[in-house]
C-alpha cells in the first residue's frame, strides 16, 4: 500500500448525470442475490463495459449457493469483494481466495470453467462483478488470471482527504493493479469523508458510470444515492467528473474506451457474432473449452 498526499486533479468542465439506474434484482449462479447495475440493454451505451453486479448481504441463504462449474468465453471478469471470503478454481489450474479488500481479474478468453464459492458460512458478504469487453482480436487469446490481496492494490490519500484505491488505469499519477490496452479501463473506489470533493480528470470519448454503495454524493448538483449507478454524459469538452460529499460516501467509478464492435451475448459467452456463439455452445458441449492450456 502506498500512503502518498496528492492534490486532486482540477477539472475544467465536469460532466454531468445522463441517467440514474436502480438495477434489478436478480438470482444468479445457484441462488445468490445480486443487484444487476449494468444490465444487457446498457452494454452498447457503457461499451467497453457489460455487466456490474453489485451483492452484499449478512443473510447466507442471499450468498451460500455460491456459483458453481460455468464457462466464460470472450471476454474478462473482475471480482472485488468488499467483505467476505470466496474460493475460485478454475479449468486452467488456478485456484485463489478472494478476500476482503481483493481483487480477482481473470480474462476468461478462449475459455475457462471456472466456480466462485462463498468460504464463509456466516457474516457478511459484499462486493462487485465487473464484466469487462475483450476486442475481438483478442476474444480467443489464453487466458489470464491474477489474484490481488487488499495490500496490493495501490491507493493514496488526496490532501482533502479522499481515500482512491485503483483497482485499474492510473489516478493522479497513481498506477493500478491492472492496466489493459484498448479497452484502457480505469477502476477505482472512492471514500470520500463528509464535507469533500474530489476530481477526476477523464478522456473525453470514454464511456464512464459510478455506482453509490455508502452515502450519497453529488456529481453536477444531481444527488447519486447508495444503490444508484450514474452514467456520466460525454459531454463535449468536458474533461472529467466531481463528486462532493455531505456525508461519508463510497463509490466506484469506472470509464473506459468504447470498442464499438458487435456484441454477441449468449449467458456466459460475449463474442462478436451470433456464429461465434454457436461456436462456444458446441465447444462447451464438446469439452473443448476449458481444455487445460498446454504450453
Ligand atoms: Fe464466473
Amino acid at each position: 500500500m502506498t500512503a502518498t498526499t496528492i492534490v486532486s486533479d482540477r477539472v475544467t468542465q465536469g460532466r454531468g448525470v445522463e441517467r440514474l439506474i436502480q438495477g434489478q434484482a436478480v438470482m444468479d449462479g445457484a441462488g445468490v442475490k445480486i443487484n444487476r447495475v449494468l444490465t444487457q440493454a446498457l452494454q452498447r451505451r457503457l461499451d467497453p463495459f457489460l455487466m456490474l453486479d453489485a451483492f452484499g448481504s449478512d443473510q447466507a441463504n442471499d450468498y451460500i449457493a455460491g456459483f458453481p462449474e460455468h464457462p466464460h468465453r470472450g471476454f474478462e471478469t473482475v471480482s472485488y469483494m468488499l467483505s467476505g471470503r470466496m474460493r475460485h478454481k478454475d479449468s486452467a489450474g488456478n485456484e485463489g481466495l478472494l478476500t476482503s479488500g481483493g481483487v480477482q481479474w481473470m480474462t476468461a478468453g478462449r475459455g475457462v470453467i471456472h466456480s466462485e464459492m462463498p468460504e464463509q458460512e456466516e457474516g457478511v458478504m459484499e462486493g462487485f462483478q465487473l464484466w469487462l469487453n475483450l476486442p475481438a482480436a483478442d476474444k480467443m487469446r489464453q487466458p489470464w488470471y491474477r489474484d490481488f490481496d487488499a495490500d496490493q492494490i495501490p491507493e493514496f490519500t488526496t490532501a482533502d482527504g479522499v481515500t482512491v484505491r485503483v483497482i485499474a488505469g492510473a489516478s493522479h499519477g497513481v498506477a493500478g493493479a491492472v492496466q489493459r490496452d484498448v479497452t484502457l479501463p480505469l477502476y477505482l473506489d472512492v471514500l470520500l469523508p463528509a464535507g469533500t470533493r474530489f476530481e477526476q480528470l477523464l478522456p473525453a470519448g470514454h464511456n464512464a458510470f459510478i455506482y453509490t454503495y455508502r452515502g450519497s454524493v453529488v456529481v453536477d448538483d444531481k444527488a447519486v444515492a447508495a444503490g444508484r449507478m450514474a452514467i456520466l454524459a460525454n459531454t463535449v469538452g468536458a474533461d472529467g467528473v466531481r463528486l462532493q460529499a455531505e456525508e461519508e460516501s463510497r463509490v466506484i467509478l469506472l470509464a473506459g474506451q468504447p470498442l464499438n464492435e458487435p456484441i454477441a451475448q449468449y449467458g456466459p459467452f460475449v463474442m462478436n457474432s451470433q456464429a461465434e456463439i454457436f461456436q462456444a455452445v458446441e465447444d462447451f458441449r464438446n469439452g473443448k473449452l476449458g481444455e487445460a492450456v498446454v504450453a
